[in-house]
């Protein structure tokens, strides 16, 4: 049984390692995190958030209601057009136990690559809601937040709320 990670376990803050051999219990943390994720309303949800640091990680296309499980996934190209969209994460909770949601900026649209449970190699061109979350959940496996994209006013507002969970 997995745990969510929050805000201010330090986790979260580490560099994840690259998978090298998908075992099978990779396979069956990766299906742990779908059902959390789903659990949860999310759309995305990587390693470390489960205290795992490893490249690796969930998300699903809320259009399509696709899965993805993604190791090793690599953000190869992002665009110059950028796109301002709120964001939450399962790891930063407010007093009522439910993400806290801010305004972030980024890259429109990305380039990714990964390989799938499978092994096998995959790439797509991801724009809209997928770009954002799958540039969210690789942050994580590079220990950063969406809080960080804040200014220091937002962030310490939003960081009220997330105290008060505590
Ligand atoms: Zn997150």
């Amino acid at each position: 049984m997995l745990q969510m990670k929050l805000c201010g376990d330090l986790v979260l803050r580490e560099k994840c390692e690259p998978i090298t051999e998908i075992t099978p219990d990779v396979l069956d943390i990766l299906t742990e995190m779908v059902g959390m994720m789903r659990d949860q309303n999310g759309v995305g949800l990587a390693a470390p958030q489960v205290g795992q640091l490893k490249r690796f990680l969930v998300m699903m296309d809320p259009d399509t209601e696709t899965v993805f499980k993604m190791i090793n996934p690599k953000i190869i190209t992002r665009s110059s057009d950028t796109c301002t969209m709120e964001e939450g994460c399962l790891s930063v909770l407010g007093p009522d136990d439910l993400p806290v949601y801010a305004n972030v900026t980024r890259p429109a649209s990305v380039d990714v690559e990964w390989t799938d449970e499978n092994g096998r190699s995959l790439a797509a061109h991801m724009s809209g809601l997928p770009a954002r979350i799958v540039q969210h959940e690789t942050d994580h496996l590079d220990g950063i937040l969406f809080i960080d994209y804040l200014s220091p006013v937002r962030r310490e507002m939003l960081m009220r709320k997330v105290r008060k969970h505590k």
